[in-house]
């Protein structure tokens, strides 16, 4: 089962709909922006309360 999530992207600021695992806790991956193809550090968390935290930031930061 996946949670969606929405990110913006870091190069173009477009809002981008993902879907994360929430079986795994914490992970992060390079996705490529579906509007500008750069790549994107998505940075996902899943708190003690259920909550799902997702960050995204340029990949050369
Ligand atoms: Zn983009």
């Amino acid at each position: 089962m996946l949670e969606p999530a929405n990110i913006q992207c870091p190069y173009c600021w477009e809002m981008l709909g993902i879907s994360v695992d929430p079986s795994v806790r914490e992970q992060s991956y390079v996705e490529d922006c579906q509007v500008c193809c750069q790549p994107i550090l998505i940075h996902v968390v899943f708190e003690d309360s259920g909550e799902l935290s997702v960050s995204a930031h340029a990949e050369n930061e």
